[in-house]
């Protein structure tokens, strides 16, 4: 089947650049395996008119609100393989099905990798998150932890503390903040705790303590996480495409990345804590950038045909 885009991610980013694409009369299919980055949360915020919503019900208007455009197709599979031929690309899908498009919009997210400490992933998107913008008024003036292990720590810290003055920086056996850095946090009241974390502690996902190796344990209703992230997309590509120094997809200001006729937006660009709202504005950029190369092609023809 030839269409003028495949859209590979149906996360805000993804959902968006259909919206856009669909709205532009472009015949497009959007690929997505609904395993989105925000799916152990419950609750997603900071998205004028949608503060709070579940993550899967903002997919549900998204996707009903997309099902009025002709041009726009969602096939709820996972795609495979993309490559590029002659100045098409075929893109190839878990269940066999091949596709040829002639741009390429990457929405695929990013996947955290957690640190290492027993049941953080039961706690993660419950009580302990990674973005404070996301989710710190719901745990404001609450007794809460920044447990990480990296140069992220102190930086970290000092966010949290603008939503509680009962902050403790766990710094999980690792001497992470610097005699300065400490001093500092210190001078604001944030308490400094660099024994090794022998497990995070509570029920049904909401943190209440945390447990040492040695023993100990400090009292703690929430917190945030410094995680690592890495590519969600797994599939084969030749397109090489080129990646900045944080592991994200490097593109101009109009989503473009280095390979012609391929876009990037969303997670997937800038790894690391981001939002659905920035995420969406990608999608949409991305998805005017393509219309627009689309259009100059019809009227001065494809540079990479001629
Ligand atoms: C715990 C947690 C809480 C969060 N809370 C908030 C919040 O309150 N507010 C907020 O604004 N943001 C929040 N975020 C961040 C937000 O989830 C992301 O910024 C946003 O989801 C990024 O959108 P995206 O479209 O780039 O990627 P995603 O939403 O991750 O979507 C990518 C999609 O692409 C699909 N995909 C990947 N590879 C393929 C492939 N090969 N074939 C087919 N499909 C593929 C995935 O299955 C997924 O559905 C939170 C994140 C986490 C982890």
């Amino acid at each position: 089947m030839m269409l003028e885009c495949a859209v590979i991610g149906g996360g805000p980013a993804g959902l968006n650049a259909a919206l856009v694409l669909g709205r532009s009369r472009r015949k497009m299919i959007m690929f997505d395996d609904n395993k989105p980055r925000n799916a152990v949360t419950s609750e997603s915020h900071g998205f004028i008119t949608r503060d709070g919503i579940h993550p899967q019900e903002f997919k549900r208007i998204a996707e009903e609100e997309l099902s009025k455009y002709p041009g726009v197709t969602i096939e709820k599979q996972r795609v495979l393989q993309i490559n590029k031929e002659n100045h098409l690309f075929q893109v190839k899908t878990e269940n066999g099905d091949v596709y040829f498009a002639r741009k390429i919009i990457l929405a695929t997210g990013f996947k955290e990798v957690l640190p290492d400490i027993s049941r953080v992933k039961e706690f993660y998107g419950k009580s302990l998150f990674s973005c404070p913008f996301c989710d710190g008024w719901e745990l404001r003036d609450r007794s809460l932890a920044v447990i990480a292990n990296n140069q992220k720590a102190f930086h970290m810290a000092k966010m949290v503390s603008n939503w509680t003055n009962d902050l403790i920086v766990c710094t999980n056996g690792s001497n992470a903040l610097s005699l300065e850095e400490q001093q500092l946090l210190k001078s604001k009241g944030i308490n400094i705790n660099e024994k090794k974390i022998a497990s995070v502690v509570g029920e049904a996902g909401i943190l209440e303590k945390i447990q040492f190796d040695d023993g100990s344990a400090v009292l703690r209703e929430g917190g945030f996480i410094t995680a690592e992230w890495v590519q969600a997309a797994t599939f084969e590509s030749s397109l090489g495409y080129t990646l900045n120094e944080q592991g994200g997809i490097e593109t101009d200001n109009w989503q473009r990345t280095n390979v012609e006729g391929v876009f990037a937006c969303g997670d997937s660009r800038i790894p690391g804590p981001s939002q659905l709202i920035i995420a969406a504005a990608e999608g949409s950029m991305a998805a005017m950038a393509v219309n627009a190369a689309l259009i100059e092609e019809k009227f001065n023809g494809n540079k990479e045909q001629s």
